[in-house]
């Protein structure tokens, strides 16, 4: 049985929906523009953290592995969450497209 359509957004109730073709996603324009711009907010967090931990990866100097950054983490803590935080926002991107699979 379908759910009921709700806007991504703000959870404002959509009703049933067109009778055919593709529900709305969304209750308005306004909605739609704060997802497209947090979605690319999204995208460009996401860019930096994979090139920060792509390069702690590939960085094999002890020095790498000593260092204590200025949020007083260790290398293995950084990893740690940019790991974390990757996953946060690659969660949060996939709800806003509307790809959830809350099974
Ligand atoms: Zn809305």
């Amino acid at each position: 049985m379908a759910k009921p359509l709700t806007c991504l957004r703000c959870g404002t109730a959509l009703g049933d929906g067109p009778p055919t073709g593709r529900p709305p996603r969304y209750c308005g324009d306004l909605c739609k523009r704060l997802t497209e711009y947090e979605v690319r907010r999204l995208d460009r967090r996401l860019s930096g953290y994979e090139i920060e931990l792509r390069e702690e990866l590939a960085d094999r100097t002890a020095a790498a592995d000593a260092w204590i950054d200025k949020l007083g983490r260790s290398r293995a803590q950084r990893i740690g969450d940019l790991r974390r935080w990757i996953k946060a926002d690659t969660e949060r991107l996939r709800a806003l497209l509307g790809g959830t699979d809350d099974a």
